[in-house]
Protein backbone atom coordinates (compact mmCIF):
# COMPACT_ATOMS: atom_id res chain seq x y z
CA UNK A 1 0.00 0.00 0.00
CA UNK A 2 0.79 3.76 0.28
CA UNK A 3 3.48 4.33 2.20
CA UNK A 4 2.65 8.05 3.18
CA UNK A 5 3.81 9.52 6.31
CA UNK A 6 0.94 11.93 6.34
CA UNK A 7 -2.15 10.24 6.17
CA UNK A 8 -2.78 7.01 8.21
CA UNK A 9 -5.51 4.31 6.49
CA UNK A 10 -8.53 6.15 7.88
CA UNK A 11 -7.66 9.36 6.79
CA UNK A 12 -6.66 8.40 3.23
CA UNK A 13 -10.37 6.26 2.97
CA UNK A 14 -11.82 9.49 4.26
CA UNK A 15 -10.25 11.81 1.67
CA UNK A 16 -11.38 9.40 -0.89
CA UNK A 17 -14.73 9.44 0.20
CA UNK A 18 -14.98 13.11 0.16
CA UNK A 19 -13.76 13.63 -3.49
CA UNK A 20 -15.84 10.64 -4.65
CA UNK A 21 -18.60 12.98 -3.17
CA UNK A 22 -17.42 16.03 -4.93
CA UNK A 23 -17.59 14.30 -8.00
CA UNK A 24 -20.78 12.99 -7.82
CA UNK A 25 -22.22 16.71 -6.35
CA UNK A 26 -20.74 17.79 -9.52
CA UNK A 27 -22.47 15.15 -11.98
CA UNK A 28 -25.61 15.84 -10.31
CA UNK A 29 -25.13 19.82 -10.78
CA UNK A 30 -24.78 19.30 -14.02
CA UNK A 31 -27.14 16.93 -14.97
CA UNK A 32 -29.90 19.00 -12.95
CA UNK A 33 -28.67 22.32 -15.18
CA UNK A 34 -29.09 20.00 -18.72
CA UNK A 35 -32.19 18.97 -17.47
CA UNK A 36 -33.39 22.66 -15.96
CA UNK A 37 -31.65 24.73 -18.50
CA UNK A 38 -33.67 26.69 -21.27
CA UNK A 39 -30.37 27.31 -23.49
CA UNK A 40 -27.04 26.42 -23.45
CA UNK A 41 -24.73 28.46 -25.21
CA UNK A 42 -20.71 29.88 -24.47
CA UNK A 43 -20.33 33.31 -22.57
CA UNK A 44 -20.23 36.08 -25.26
CA UNK A 45 -17.39 37.85 -23.07
CA UNK A 46 -15.21 34.47 -21.71
CA UNK A 47 -16.29 31.36 -24.36
CA UNK A 48 -17.64 29.65 -20.65
CA UNK A 49 -20.16 26.59 -21.75
CA UNK A 50 -23.07 28.40 -19.76
CA UNK A 51 -26.44 26.77 -18.44
CA UNK A 52 -29.62 29.37 -18.84
CA UNK A 53 -32.08 28.90 -16.20
CA UNK A 54 -35.32 30.52 -15.86
CA UNK A 55 -36.03 32.02 -12.62
CA UNK A 56 -39.49 32.36 -10.46
CA UNK A 57 -38.71 36.11 -11.22
CA UNK A 58 -38.99 35.18 -14.98
CA UNK A 59 -35.15 35.91 -15.71
CA UNK A 60 -32.52 34.31 -17.57
CA UNK A 61 -30.04 33.54 -15.54
CA UNK A 62 -26.43 31.93 -16.68
CA UNK A 63 -24.98 29.43 -14.97
CA UNK A 64 -21.37 27.61 -15.51
CA UNK A 65 -21.32 23.35 -15.54
CA UNK A 66 -20.27 23.73 -11.38
CA UNK A 67 -23.50 24.98 -10.77
CA UNK A 68 -21.84 29.07 -10.09
CA UNK A 69 -23.96 32.20 -11.65
CA UNK A 70 -21.47 33.51 -14.24
CA UNK A 71 -22.18 36.47 -13.44
CA UNK A 72 -20.10 36.00 -9.92
CA UNK A 73 -17.62 33.95 -11.91
CA UNK A 74 -17.09 35.59 -15.35
CA UNK A 75 -13.65 37.25 -16.08
CA UNK A 76 -15.56 40.06 -17.67
CA UNK A 77 -18.51 40.60 -15.32
CA UNK A 78 -17.70 44.05 -15.15
CA UNK A 79 -18.94 44.30 -18.58
CA UNK A 80 -22.63 43.17 -18.19
CA UNK A 81 -23.52 45.30 -14.98
CA UNK A 82 -26.35 47.97 -16.00
CA UNK A 83 -24.88 51.00 -15.59
CA UNK A 84 -25.71 52.87 -12.79
CA UNK A 85 -25.66 56.43 -14.17
CA UNK A 86 -22.43 58.41 -15.29
CA UNK A 87 -19.56 58.04 -13.24
CA UNK A 88 -17.05 60.14 -14.35
CA UNK A 89 -13.63 59.98 -12.69
ZN1 LIG B 1 -18.05 34.83 -19.11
Amino acid sequence: MSGNPFFDTAQAQALEDALRQRDDCATRIRELLERTAEARRPCKACSTELFFVRHANGKLTPYTSDGVNHFVNCPEAARFKKPKGATTA
